[in-house]
């Protein structure tokens, strides 16, 4: 997503999800999955133009810039077109002043709720925030290092990351409006938990340094056959229960994406779909993609995450589990 979630609630919220041109203002919606009328889908139109070269660029703004609230204006996708296609007469002034005209006419003409738009915002910035640390755009990417190969690694960068994230979810205050999106966020920080130290039992570092390696600590130098295969059942043990919150943690990751559609924003990553894992690979040396989901029973009962020691047991209830069972000690 170049423009962000916040900035496309404040800029959505403030135009009252309507064209700002005067002659049109009409009702727009987010995405074409919520209508079979493609003109009415809203659209982001950057003031300055996202990319050198386009409507009214301006190579000396970052792309960062480009994509803030203040450089967008909403616009029917009828009215973009006109005014893209006319930049002699829709300048960056133009442009600025038909957007404040718009949002003052909300303000005077509609009675908005200031105090949704205002929590909405709130959420939204912190599901950015959450995006980014957990590396969602690379999941499938990062946790087949988890997944794969029956030795669980992770890079440096993502398991920080990940650490940080732990930290901010535990600092945040939530607005109280959605609940279940907040319970959905506070599933997934419990999960995080519990993969994150499970995962550092028998993590080192290895070559350059940019990957953790589970350590093989069944491969001792003394012949001790059967210490060896106590220490190798225990070391099957461990891979398994990390590929289990590996899976567990992404169907919270899943989750917490339904809410963020539910309440926030109905096209929340519909581009990029699902959170999906791969794993493998087998013997076949094939890789298995799929979407670890809690079912709708698990998310009406509220049986989500029940913390490590349950979880030992729960697993393999679920939609999908690599071992079973608790350790044995
Ligand atoms: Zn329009």
């Amino acid at each position: 997503m170049t423009v962000s979630l916040k900035s496309q609630k404040i800029l959505w919220g403030k135009a009252a999800a309507r064209c700002a041109m005067p002659e049109c203002r009409r009702q727009l919606v987010e995405d074409i999955s919520e209508t079979d009328d493609p003109t009415l889908v809203g659209e982001n139109c950057h003031i300055v133009a996202e990319r050198d070269g386009g409507p009214r660029s301006d190579p000396t703004m970052s792309v960062e810039d480009r994509n803030r609230y203040a450089n967008l204006v909403l616009l029917c996708n009828v009215d973009h077109k006109i005014i893209d296609d006319n930049e002699a007469v829709w300048t960056v002034d133009r442009l600025k002043v038909l957007k404040a005209e718009h949002e003052a006419w909300v303000e005077q003409s509609l009675r908005l709720d200031g105090a949704k738009m205002r929590d909405d915002t709130v959420y939204a910035d912190y599901v950015d925030e959450w995006v980014r640390l957990a590396h969602l755009d690379e999941w499938t990417a990062w946790s087949s290092w988890v997944l794969g190969s029956g030795q669980p690694r992770i890079w440096v960068k993502v398991d920080e990351d990940l650490s940080a994230l732990r930290r901010w979810l535990l600092g945040r205050t939530w607005p109280g409006r959605y609940p279940s999106l907040e319970l959905a966020f506070g599933n997934f920080g419990r999960v995080l938990q519990d993969f994150q130290e499970t995962l550092h039992e028998h993590l080192e570092p290895r070559g350059k340094g940019e990957q953790l390696f589970t350590c093989k600590f069944y491969q001792i130098k003394q012949w001790d056959p059967p210490l060896y295969a106590s220490l190798a059942a225990q070391y099957n043990f461990h891979v398994d229960i990390v590929s289990d919150l590996m899976l567990e943690l992404t169907r919270a990751a899943n989750l917490v994406c339904d809410e963020v559609r539910l309440h926030i924003a109905h096209n929340f990553r519909l581009a990029e779909g699902n959170v999906i894992v791969q794993r493998g690979p087998d013997m076949e040396l094939r890789w298995v993609e799929f979407v670890p989901r809690y079912s709708l029973e698990e998310t009406a009962a509220l049986e989500l995450y029940p913390g490590l020691p349950q979880f030992y047991d729960d697993r393999d209830h679920r939609d999908w589990a690599v071992g079973r069972g608790r350790p044995n000690v």
